[in-house]
């Protein structure tokens, strides 16, 4: 999608630090980190969120659930948070799929 930023990030249209990259995904920095790591890991195909997954993309977010511990060993954190906000009052600001990998620090629940 033109105007999607993480959709600029897939493109190389715009610059990020990437840690993982296939064919399917891209996990790079988030760039307002909200933890000692933050990684954000999005398919390659634009997703709104997981409320417009379709059947036909099981197979992709099932690929980015199983790179997750792969992403946060390589990482070094073996306690970790996986937050993907659906929606404008979850705190969802940009309509790509994506999971926060967070880690680094205790976290606190619940969440704000
Ligand atoms: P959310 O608010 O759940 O939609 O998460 C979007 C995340 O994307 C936020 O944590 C932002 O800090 C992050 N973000 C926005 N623009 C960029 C960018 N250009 N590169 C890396 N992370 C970004």
């Amino acid at each position: 999608m033109e105007s999607c930023i993480f959709c600029k990030i897939v493109n190389k249209e715009l610059d990020a630090k990437i840690v993982f990259e296939d064919d399917t995904c891209i996990a790079f920095e988030d760039i307002s980190p909200q933890a000692p790591v933050h990684i954000l890991l999005i398919p390659k195909k634009h997703i709104e969120s997981i409320d417009r997954i379709e059947k036909e993309d099981l197979k992709i977010v099932t690929h980015l659930i199983g790179k997750i511990s792969e992403i946060a060993r390589k990482r070094g954190i073996k306690s970790y948070r996986v937050v993907s906000n659906v929606g404008e009052e979850s705190g969802q600001s940009v309509f790509h799929l994506h999971f926060h990998i967070l880690g680094g620090r205790r976290m606190n629940w619940p969440p704000g």
